[in-house]
């Protein structure tokens, strides 16, 4: 069993049963837990939210791939929180490119929100994570609209009680989109993408990554960008570029796949990809090089495809 696979068996074995048997499923939706079980959590464990939350760290924190520092991080992110008081969790943890630039690690708090993002959310009301969240990130959460009063719960020293705070407290005098005429920020703006459209041939891996490419985040460059993985049992999972105002704490959809890959049943298990694709529209920039060097670092028997996306006719 790979280690990912003992880590996670290792951290649900820290729930009662019924707990651990719901938990189960987590992978195979790609780190979500519905609002109603998240609920259902909360009632056998005897937790509200946020302590739920933390209690879930360690099992998000298994999904952590470290092969340049071993040093896991997981993070729990908390979606909108509905009429019934309920929110969907979300759980993720940091991801290295070994052989790559460390610029490139998926931070916990990154993969979190990601994943969120990739199942529908549209904002994010609180976010834990097992180290303080570092520098980068606080500018990465700083892209969210309603950032400033994002619930951040804060662990030190290995302590189970968290402190609370918001990201307007952790990020004082912050530069964010606003600064940059933009509006909306990261994972508001669904619905409302470009109208890309596919030259040539294409199957079910293109489309999944056309449709990434459609709901990605780029409101600086313009260079909407998607990426999709095929596996041998058939499954496509995708990532979609997230900007950033400060351009660095920003994610490639590439960085973002492979995170959710890692989140997924075949986590840790880079040769079952066997296909990678991905759809840009390419502008100032481009993230065709980046991606064939971390699909052939990560999983080299897969087939790359690399397709230009331009906006249709109708735009
Ligand atoms: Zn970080």
């Amino acid at each position: 069993m790979p280690d990912r696979m003992i880590a996670f068996e290792r951290a649900l074995a820290g729930f009662p049963a019924e707990a651990a048997a719901l938990l189960r499923a987590v992978p195979s939706r790609g780190g979500a837990i519905p609002a109603a079980e998240a609920g259902q959590l909360g009632e056998w464990l005897g937790m509200e939210r946020h302590a739920l939350m933390v209690a879930l760290l360690p099992l998000a924190t298994a999904f952590a791939h470290t092969p340049i520092s071993g040093f896991a991080v997981g993070a729990v992110a908390a979606g909108h929180i509905g009429p019934d008081r309920l929110a969907a969790l979300y759980l993720g943890a940091n991801f290295e490119f070994a052989g790559e630039s460390t610029a490139l690690s998926v931070h916990a708090e990154q993969a979190a929100a990601a994943n969120a993002w990739l199942a529908g959310e549209t904002g994010l009301s609180a976010m834990a994570a097992s180290s303080i969240p570092c520098g980068h990130c606080r500018q990465f959460l700083y892209e969210l609209e309603g950032a400033r009063s994002l619930d951040v719960l804060l662990l030190r020293g290995g302590s189970a009680r968290p402190r609370s705070t918001t990201l307007a407290e952790l990020l004082p005098d912050a530069f964010g989109p606003q600064d940059l005429g933009i509006a909306t920020g990261f994972m508001a703006s669904r619905g409302d993408g470009p109208r890309l459209a596919l030259d040539g041939p294409h199957d079910a891996v293109h489309l999944a990554a056309l449709q990434a490419a459609r709901a990605s985040y780029a409101p600086y460059t313009g260079a909407f960008a998607g990426c999709a993985l095929q596996c041998a049992d058939g499954a496509i999972l995708v990532g979609r570029t997230i900007e950033n105002a400060a351009h660095n704490p920003g994610l490639a959809a590439v960085q973002v796949m492979f995170s959710r890959f890692n989140t997924s049943p075949l986590r840790g298990q880079f040769e079952a990809v066997r296909r990678i694709v991905l759809v840009e529209r390419a502008t100032t920039n481009t993230q065709a090089a980046l991606t064939e060097r971390c699909a052939r670092a990560l999983a080299p028997q897969a087939a790359f495809d690399y397709c230009r996306a331009d906006l249709s006719p109708t735009d």
